[in-house]
Order: C-alpha cells, then sequence, then structure tokens
C-alpha cells in the first residue's frame, strides 16, 4: 500500500465555486480517500501544501513529443519529464512524427513507451490521413481498436485542406465517437512561407503574410462539416478574433465544436517580431493586441473550451536561422500554467477556471475517463499542486526538454507548478523529476 497526505491545500475542480475546499487530502494507492489526515497511513508520504493550490492534474491536447525520427529534439522520455515539471499527467502526443503514427502499431508504440517512463499517460493522436498527405485516410478504425484506443485524429502541422476528405473522416470516425483536431490554415491563404501576421508589420518587416482569414475560413468550412455529418471538430491552436468568432458562432447552433488556445497566444504579440528572433516563430503566427485579448475573452466565456500547449521543441540547428528559413514552433510544457496564470486569473476567472481549462475540458474533448475529475473521494490522484506566489524567473538552461527554443527565457512569473502526482505517486516536485 502507498499513501499520500496532502496537507493544508485549496482544491479547487471545475465545478467548485471561486473560494475552493480547504482541508487535508489523503490519496491511498493512487485513489483519494475519505480518510481524515488523522487517520492517514502511518508511512504516508507528507506533503506540506499550506498556501498551495491543489487541482486535478493537467491534460495537454497537444504536444509533439519528436519520436520517433527527431530524437535529438525530444523523445517521449524527455518530453515526460518536461510534462511532469509543468503539471500534466496526461499529454496527447501528436501524429507528425517520422514515421507519422497512422497506423495501430505505431500508435501502441507511443503508448508503451509512454507506459515505460511512467511519469505522465501518453496517449497518441493518431493521423487522419495516410502519410499527413490529406489523401487517403489512414488505419483510424484500426488505430481507435487498438490497445492505444485512439479517439482523437490530427494531421497537425498540416491543414487538412480536402473537404470531400475532411467529411468522409468525419463520417469514419462519428461511430466511435472519434474527433478530428484540425490545424485550420487555408494553404491557398497562408502557404507554407506564411510566418507573420498579415498586416502593417508584416509589410513593414518584409515578412510572408499569414492573413487571419486562412484561418477562420477553415473553422467555418469544418463547422459546416461538423453539422453535415453529426461529427465532432477540434479546433487546434485558435489564433484570431475571427476565428474565435465562428467558434462562437458554431457552438450557439449547436455544432459539435470544441476549441483550444495556446499559452502563447494568450500572452506575446505580434510586436516580439520586430528583432526577427527566430524563438518567436510559430504557427499560427503571434497576433496582434485585439486578437490575444478575443482569445482571453474566449477562454474566460468558454467559447474556447481549452488551453493546449503545442509544445513544438527544435533542434538548435533547425530553429537558429534567418526568421524566414526557421523551423516554426517553441516550447511551452514546463510553462503552461504560470503563463495562464498570469494572463487569466482575476476579472472573474479564477483556480476553478484553470482547472476547467487545463484539466477537466481537455479531458472530456479527448476522452481520458482518468483524468480532469474532480478531487474526491474514490477519483483517481491524477493531482497538481501550484504555488500561487513563487515567483520564478524561466531559466531555458533548465529546462527537461532536449530543445532550448523556449520564447518565456529570463521572463518572471508569480505563479508556478509545485508538484505533479500521477496516480497517487509523486511524478515532480518544485521542477525536478521523481523516478
Ligand atoms: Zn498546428
Amino acid at each position: 500500500m502507498s499513501a499520500l497526505l496532502i496537507k493544508g491545500a485549496t482544491a479547487y475542480a471545475a465545478g467548485t465555486g471561486p473560494r475552493g475546499h480547504a482541508g487535508d487530502v489523503v490519496v491511498v494507492d493512487g485513489v483519494v480517500s475519505d480518510l481524515q489526515a488523522s487517520d492517514a497511513p502511518g508511512d504516508a508520504e507528507v506533503i506540506d501544501a499550506d498556501g498551495l493550490i491543489l487541482l486535478p492534474g493537467f491534460v495537454d491536447l497537444h504536444t509533439h513529443l519528436r519520436e520517433p525520427g527527431r530524437e535529438d529534439a525530444e523523445t517521449i522520455s524527455s518530453g515526460s519529464r518536461a510534462a511532469a515539471v509543468g503539471g500534466f499527467t496526461a499529454v496527447l502526443a501528436m501524429a507528425n512524427t517520422s514515421p507519422v503514427t497512422d497506423t495501430a502499431e505505431a500508435a501502441e508504440r507511443i503508448l508503451d513507451l509512454g507506459v515505460a517512463c511512467g511519469l505522465v499517460d501518453v496517449q497518441p493522436i493518431g493521423a487522419v490521413t495516410h502519410g499527413l498527405e490529406g489523401e487517403q485516410l489512414a488505419e483510424l478504425g484500426l488505430m481507435h481498436r487498438s490497445r492505444a484506443a485512439v479517439r482523437v485524429f490530427s494531421d497537425d502541422g498540416r491543414c487538412l485542406q480536402d473537404a470531400r476528405v475532411m467529411r468522409r473522416a468525419l463520417e469514419y470516425i462519428r461511430s466511435f465517437g472519434g474527433v478530428i483536431s484540425q490545424h485550420s490554415q487555408d494553404s491557398s491563404l497562408a502557404g507554407p512561407s506564411a510566418c507573420c501576421h498579415e498586416g502593417e508589420l508584416s509589410g513593414r518587416l518584409g515578412l510572408p503574410g499569414w492573413p487571419a482569414a486562412a484561418e477562420s475560413v477553415i473553422i467555418a468550412r469544418d463547422a459546416q462539416l461538423a453539422q453535415h455529418t453529426g461529427s465532432r471538430v477540434h479546433v487546434a491552436h485558435v489564433s484570431t478574433a475571427e476565428g474565435v468568432e465562428v467558434v462562437r458562432w458554431a457552438k450557439a447552433r449547436g455544432i459539435a465544436m470544441t476549441a483550444e488556445v495556446t499559452p502563447h497566444h494568450l500572452a506575446l504579440t505580434t510586436e516580439r517580431l520586430t528583432a526577427y528572433d527566430p524563438v518567436f516563430k510559430v504557427n499560427p503566427p503571434l497576433r496582434p493586441l485585439e486578437d490575444v485579448l478575443a482569445l482571453r475573452a474566449g477562454l474566460a466565456d468558454g467559447t474556447i473550451d481549452a488551453v493546449a500547449t503545442d509544445h513544438a521543441p527544435h533542434a538548435r540547428h533547425d530553429k537558429e536561422h534567418a526568421f524566414v528559413d526557421a523551423a516554426f514552433g517553441m516550447l511551452g510544457l514546463e510553462t503552461a500554467l504560470s503563463v495562464v496564470a498570469a494572463t487569466m486569473l482575476g476579472d472573474g476567472f479564477g483556480w476553478a477556471d484553470v482547472a476547467r481549462v487545463m484539466a477537466t475540458a481537455p479531458a472530456a474533448i479527448a476522452g481520458l475517463a482518468g483524468h480532469g475529475r474532480d478531487i474526491a473521494p474514490g477519483e483517481p490522484a491524477n493531482l497538481v499542486l501550484v504555488d500561487p506566489a513563487a515567483s520564478v524567473t524561466v531559466d531555458a538552461a533548465a529546462s527537461q526538454s532536449l530543445s532550448r527554443n523556449n520564447p518565456w527565457h529570463g521572463m518572471a512569473f508569480a505563479a508556478a507548478v509545485h508538484t505533479t502526482i500521477l496516480r497517487g505517486r509523486v511524478t515532480a516536485s518544485q521542477r525536478k523529476v521523481r523516478a
């Protein structure tokens, strides 16, 4: 028997009110128990959590772990370590690896590598199309029926451009309650070199423009296809006010559409590109302040369901180039909570809302039954303790990731993850991983 006594934290879950629930929590054999602290087993590990916030462990709908294929940038092991430090108890691994996760065997291999690391539940995302080529459907049913039980499918890295293929994929996954996570980017409006929000600044900087409409036209099309097929679409990394408006429109009509926003799109604006630092090159690109504010409002009012990191590690030799030639993407697992707290807390958005957007909603979208639960007797103890008064400065060199493309380096944050607990076992504490 293993036991844990969490003393003095204030617990919040998606349903709790703004004041949370103060008290001790006893965990026995990976499950939250109904024991009082005084009845905790004598050999229980005690965590002094006075002043800390207790939340359901975070779930990331959008993680690039790079294994197989680019183990120089990240592995399932190093990504799991970064996730544990960041407060995550489950991550969904994107399919754009090499080879692509487009078969049952490939999905099971990702699952098994995650289990072997044991720090976070690694749930593979399956590709929608063979090789991410956008033409032939991948083994959607076989991936779902495999041990990996894939429910989320995505060609992320690329947008599924062909409406007919998207329609067929939606029809196919409807039978088992799957969902397609779409990277919304109309390639005829924003091609592969588009790397700066299209506007006055892209003209001044001389960078290829990525117009907001390239995102919103795909979201609108997919909303119509979701309605037509009666199937589910999830909008990956929505980045524009127009995109949020379309999602709001779809939800008002009862269309089964959900959406995520990244921490970086909640916090950083296009202005970051003026120094041409490739660490700020990401797809979709950073947007102007009015979009950032629309994203925050959309997350607060529930139009956007979840925060997802789009953690995208890159080796130095792929990232340290002239801006137009550098790879897209930035790290995000270890800093997500701090950025969300800095940009969202206050004005009616509290810790229960953090639990909703970082744990409960993403777990529900992904169909992960053991995650994002209330902190109540009988529930699996997938938990995170947050220090709301941590005062940390991000040091890229201290990251668990194998990569260093960290846009938050040198920035100070007022809240940070303290301890992460997976099924009653501490996986990380104060930025150190526990084997
Ligand atoms: Zn993407």
